[in-house]
């Protein structure tokens, strides 16, 4: 595993890194990789990650 940002490709070892993992049965499978939140965020829209999600928020 490298240390690419998943959204901008920079080191996150330089940034403060986030890491994303999804559950999977018993295992934690990492899904991605941030340098910060607005990284995480920008690739949340990017990829509609909010769509079809089981956690619905009305407004
Ligand atoms: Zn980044």
């Amino acid at each position: 595993m490298t240390d690419d940002c998943t959204y901008c490709g920079s080191d996150v070892s330089e940034h403060d890194a986030l890491f994303v993992a999804e559950q999977r049965g018993d295992e934690r499978e990492p899904t991605g990789q941030f340098c910060n939140y607005a990284c995480l965020s920008a690739h949340i829209d990017e990829e509609n990650l909010v769509e079809g999600t089981c956690c619905r928020i009305d407004i």
